[in-house]
């Protein structure tokens, strides 16, 4: 029996709407082959966060332009090409899939020709400043998020809750790549793995707009000598004390 209820009780108006919405961003950021997207995604899930994985937008920017023969020495042309399409997540998948005119990309976006093509297309900057306008729409949208990239902390998110900066030794980054595309079935030489993962970091790094850096105040994580499981462990348990996540 509950215990009785004594002096004035004022009601609250709870509205099934906003509840559980305050925001909560963690953003991780981090080069290729760090494990970042499964560690963002299953962080999220640990939280009971949505998961953001702005690579895939970047890459289905770069799906648009292969498939419609775009040149990107073109920067207008490609600009106004990508803007114009509708380009969103649906939320009830986990991980969310990303749409493009309404037709789902994923089986396409981690494609060689789509990664040849993502990094000198991710250094155009109106492109980016596109995207970065897209990513904080979606935070509005999705207020509790995980949001995964190279630029999360540092330029569209740096205000966000708890920032993480994931890295490893890039011989490690090329094995785990390796390890993920042989898995998938596909012929790959690891040496040809390690130095597109070095070029595309040069690209990132290097570019002027939104450059891959470790945003101010992130908690940097060196994931060579750990697996998968223990980095999650890890970066639990810091967004639970910093955040008080229960
Ligand atoms: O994370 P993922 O490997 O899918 O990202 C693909 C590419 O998209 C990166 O190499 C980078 O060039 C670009 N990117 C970016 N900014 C982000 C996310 C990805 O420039 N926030």
């Amino acid at each position: 029996m509950s215990a009785p209820v004594t002096g004035s009780v004022q009601a609250v108006v709870v509205d099934p709407e906003t509840v559980g919405r305050h925001r909560t961003i963690v953003t991780i950021d981090g080069p290729a082959g760090t494990g970042k997207s499964s560690v963002s995604q299953r962080l999220a899930s640990r939280l009971g966060l949505q998961f953001l994985d702005t690579g895939a937008m970047y890459r289905a920017a770069a799906v648009v332009v292969i498939d419609r023969q775009l040149d990107i020495a073109d920067v207008a042309g490609v600009c106004e090409v990508v803007a114009a399409c509708d380009l969103h997540f649906d939320w009830r998948t986990d991980p969310p899939a990303l749409l493009v005119n309404g037709q789902n990309v994923m089986h396409r976006i981690r494609d060689d020709d789509v990664t040849r093509l993502v990094s000198p297309l991710a250094g155009i900057g109106r492109l980016r400043e596109h995207m970065v306008r897209k990513q904080r729409i979606i935070a509005n949208q999705h207020p509790r998020l995980v949001s995964e990239g190279r630029d999360q902390g540092s330029v569209v998110f740096p205000d966000a809750e708890v920032k993480f900066y994931l890295d490893a030794r890039p011989e490690i980054r090329a094995a785990r790549r390796t390890a993920e595309l042989r898995a998938k079935g596909k012929t790959v030489d690891e040496k040809v793995v390690l130095r597109e993962i070095i070029e595309r970091d040069l690209s990132d790094s290097t570019r002027t707009d939104g450059p891959l850096t470790v945003p101010l105040d992130a908690i940097e994580v060196d994931t060579s000598d750990l697996d998968r499981d223990q980095v999650i462990d890890l970066l639990e348990r810091h967004v639970r004390i910093r955040v008080g996540l229960s």
